[in-house]
């Protein structure tokens, strides 16, 4: 047996993974097609949001305040800073959807907050121009992480644990018997006792037939260079979430002192090979980012000054499938995450860990297990096409 367990696929989950096994003492043998800290798939492009009071669901709460907790030991272990709390603002009409959804989650967990109706929320936030309407909640237990610094250290601080991560090396079969499971790869064969397969985009192809259906999404990232960068500054410009007049955008504080990222919070074009990845430009989608920046945000020029470009596997349901392979021995899968996976990854890890070495956990993450997702039926897909006419 060449480890405990085997870890495919060292991104996001992957890395987290081989890091909360190697804290507990397991032997880890990772695989990565890449290496950790590459930006050709769900991480990269310097910032993903943090947030708690979860629009996605007031059930993600309790694993979301488990995440923080886990990303300030990473940062302990590491001693670098990974997530800055610097507040998240959630801004849409005053009755609509995403303000109602965040509010349920925070009335469910009496969360640090404050609700900010036009006034206040001009005056206190003037590098949005808001609608008629709007207002904002602003989540205090929000901020930004650092993509591809916190994979690198997760895999950094696993090997330094004793883990062993493989790079370059794709894995080409995972197959799983009574007493482990060989994992092939182009140089040679390994065993390990159980797997966790947190391949992203490319998870069906590990487990055809038994992984969950993804669709594979682009999502697109957008940086514009801000007129007084100053106004952007973390202190001073949390990030953001709005959902208003048909755009559904997110945005980050200036990292570079320079430019702002915006983004458009959907993929609209799927990836059929993760191989294949288009990082081109897309012209539709930039008419839509361009046209929400130079309306809402009028501190920056909206002509992009970087465009760039990464995938997520979206479930039917848009949440995760984290847990054992119905029907597949040995095999704990954790992929899916539609879109808002990187805030809850040392969490995500932990259970994984937990359920590979006790067989249970008692992180709140029932919600994802992937059994729910068979015969589950698609919702219907955005397009640019659609969300500009709304706009
Ligand atoms: C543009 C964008 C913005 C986002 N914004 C946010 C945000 O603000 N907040 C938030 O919480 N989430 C956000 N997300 C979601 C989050 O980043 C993803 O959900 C998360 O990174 C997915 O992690 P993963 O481990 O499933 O996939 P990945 O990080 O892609 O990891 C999968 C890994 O498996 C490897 N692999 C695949 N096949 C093989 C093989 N055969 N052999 C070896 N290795 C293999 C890949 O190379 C890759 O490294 C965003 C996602 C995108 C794309």
């Amino acid at each position: 047996m060449d480890a405990e367990f085997g870890v495919v696929g060292v991104g996001t989950m992957g890395a987290m993974t081989a890091w909360q096994l190697a804290r507990r003492g397991a032997s880890v043998l990772g695989f990565e097609q890449f290496a950790p800290g590459h930006d050709r798939s769900g991480a990269g492009g310097e910032t993903r949001i943090f947030r708690t009071a979860y629009l996605e669901g007031a059930e993600y709460v309790p694993l979301l305040l488990a995440a923080q907790r886990e990303w300030r030991d990473l940062e302990a272990e590491c001693g670098d800073a990974l997530l800055t709390m610097n507040g998240g603002l959630m801004i849409g009409d005053a009755e609509g959807g995403l303000l109602r959804s965040v509010l349920a989650s925070i009335a469910a967990h009496d969360l640090p907050h404050d609700v900010l109706d036009a006034d206040r929320a001009a005056a206190r936030y003037p590098q949005h121009r808001l609608r008629p309407g709007e207002a904002m909640v602003l989540d205090h237990q929000a901020g930004y992480l650092r993509p591809e610094l916190a994979v690198l250290m997760a895999a950094q601080r696993a090997e330094e644990l004793g883990a062993r991560i493989v790079r370059h090396e794709p894995v080409v079969a995972i197959a799983p018997d009574d007493d482990g499971v060989t994992i092939t790869t182009a140089g040679r064969s390994w065993r390990v006792g159980e797997v966790v397969v947190s391949a992203g985009a490319w998870t069906q192809r590990l487990l055809p037939g038994a992984a969950p259906d993804l669709d594979v999404q682009r999502l697109v990232m957008t940086w514009f260079a801000a007129r007084d960068p100053a106004a952007f500054s973390a202190d001073r410009f949390p990030v953001f979430i709005r959902h208003t007049g048909g755009y559904d955008i997110s945005g980050w504080p200036s990292i570079d002192g320079a430019s702002v990222k915006v983004a458009v919070n959907y993929g609209y074009d799927r990836v059929g090979d993760p191989d294949r990845l288009d990082r081109g430009v897309d012209d539709g989608l930039l008419r839509l980012i361009r046209s929400a920046v130079g309306e809402l945000l009028p501190g920056l020029v909206p002509e992009p000054v970087r465009v760039s470009a990464y995938m997520d596997g979206y479930t039917a349901d848009h949440h995760a499938a984290l847990g054992r392979v119905p029907g597949v021995p040995r095999t704990l899968i954790a992929c899916g995450f539609s879109g808002h996976g990187f805030k809850m990854a040392p969490a995500i890890g932990k259970a994984l860990a937990e359920l590979a070495v006790q067989g249970s956990t008692d992180l709140p993450v029932g919600h994802l297990d992937p059994g729910r997702l068979r015969d589950r039926e698609r919702p219907a897909r955005r397009t640019v096409a659609a969300e500009l006419a709304a706009a």
